[in-house]
């Protein structure tokens, strides 16, 4: 029941991500949305991902650095627009207390390299309460093998 575990995640200053790369090569590999997003802490127009309509079995990965994130068993219709889940796969993302916008939120990101997903609110559903609110941008989806 990995799933259920809460993460006592600490926010990890960057050179301690385990993949590192500077803006250029960033830039070079992802699409300008995801740039935006996954390095720039942008966030995507609700509605505007494919991902939201998913549905199918599956793990959502990092756009990043391919590392799995979210499996499909969590993600429930959160009807923000945004692709929601209740629970990320164990110690495969990390978090960060956001003060921007004049509100204080939990900042979600990618453990592996440091890419901004989203956040997390405490108004989810059952088992753990909590509403991964992220960007389909910063993901990629990896249905089941049949
Ligand atoms: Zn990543």
């Amino acid at each position: 029941m990995a799933f259920f575990k809460r993460e006592a995640a600490g926010a990890a200053p960057a050179e301690q991500y385990e993949v590192r790369k500077p803006d250029a090569e960033w830039r070079a590999e992802l699409t300008p949305e995801q740039f935006r997003v996954l390095r720039g802490h942008g966030t995507e127009r609700p509605g505007a991902s494919p991902l939201n309509a998913e549905k199918r079995p599956g793990t959502f990965l990092c756009a990043g650095c391919g590392q799995a994130l979210f499996d499909a068993g969590t993600k429930f219709e959160s009807g923000t627009g945004w692709p929601s889940f209740w629970a990320p796969l164990e110690g495969h993302v990390g978090t960060t207390t956001d003060r921007s916008l004049f509100m204080t939120r939990t900042e979600v990101h990618c453990a592996r390299c440091g890419g901004h997903l989203g956040h997390v609110f405490p108004d989810g559903p059952k088992p753990t309460g909590e509403r991964y609110c992220m960007n389909g941008v910063s993901m990629r989806f990896e249905p089941k093998a049949e």
